[in-house]
């Protein structure tokens, strides 16, 4: 039998395109890793409702890692019995690992005066000035701002001026996250601790067979997953360098950009899952 796998991935310049946000070159891969029962766990800055209507179109069934790991979201039916930890939240068991938004947005608040008008956090922006930063659309900006653990703020400032206010945020108990067109200011959170604890979980239902992580991402806020997985794929974005690591062993750096990246990986690593489905049925119950 083969190593069961769990596969982590990113979604903004991953597994959605960064200019497009469509996923079009992966399709044909996550069908197959479907029929194969392989996990794909989408592990996102994006809040819950954004990532349940991709999840929807993309026709993945797992556990959701949410808000750069902030919360888990799984559903009922992937253990036997409620994780320890866990709050029972309609048709999902949820971990969560920090400090609720409403605790953030108050330390932006209170935040020196010499800051203000350097930043706009999601809270402070219309529907229409999201989607306008972001290229959304009104109907996709609107679940972005439905945020439960954190805040987006986009800088506006001069470079000293937002490493003064990232030190004042830190200085308050934040951490301080990179994403792609925003930094996050949530609680002590990171995508890597959220795989960690998932996938001891997993293992612990499967019992004998040791779990490989599979990690795909392509930013900052993804280095902690990436670092925390068996294997580390860093997809290639059109915008920025590949961010660094301190992992080197099983690391793949794509030549594909975002969801071409994303299946050129998977398609070396999984051959065998992606032609056969006797693979990693032991995964769920
Ligand atoms: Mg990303």
């Amino acid at each position: 039998m083969n190593q069961p796998v769990i596969i982590f991935s990113d979604l903004d310049g991953t597994l959605l395109d960064h200019f497009t946000y469509e996923s079009t070159p992966a399709l044909p891969v996550i069908k197959q890793l479907n029929a194969a029962n392989v996990p794909i766990v989408l592990t996102t800055s994006k809040t819950l409702a954004e990532v349940l209507k991709i999840q929807a179109d993309l026709n993945i069934k797992a556990p959701l890692i949410i808000e750069n790991g902030a919360a888990i979201f799984i559903p009922k039916n992937t253990f036997r019995v409620q994780p320890k930890n866990t709050l029972s939240m309609g048709q999902y068991w949820v971990k969560s690992f920090c400090l609720p938004r409403q605790h953030w947005l108050e330390v932006i608040k209170d935040a020196p005066a010499k800051f203000k008008g350097l930043y706009q956090g999601f809270s402070t922006l219309t529907t229409e000035e999201l989607a306008e930063l972001t290229g959304l659309s009104n109907a996709d900006a609107e679940l972005a701002k439905n945020r439960q653990y954190g805040e987006p703020i986009h800088w506006r400032g001069d470079e000293q001026s937002k490493r003064d206010f990232i030190e004042y945020l830190e200085k308050s108990g934040a951490t301080v996250l990179f994403g792609g067109r925003f930094f996050h200011v949530c609680g002590n959170s990171d995508k890597g601790q959220a795989l960690t604890w998932l996938t001891e979980h997993y293992q612990k239902n499967i019992g004998a067979y040791t779990i490989s992580t599979i990690a795909l991402g392509d930013g900052k806020n993804d280095i902690a997953m990436l670092e925390a997985a068996s294997i580390a794929v860093q997809i290639r974005s059109p915008v920025h360098e590949f961010p660094v690591i301190n992992k080197t062993q099983n690391v793949i750096q794509t030549q594909e950009y975002g969801p071409a990246g994303w299946a050129e990986a998977i398609q070396h690593l999984l051959p065998e899952s992606l032609s056969s489905n006797s693979f990693s049925t032991k995964i769920y119950n």
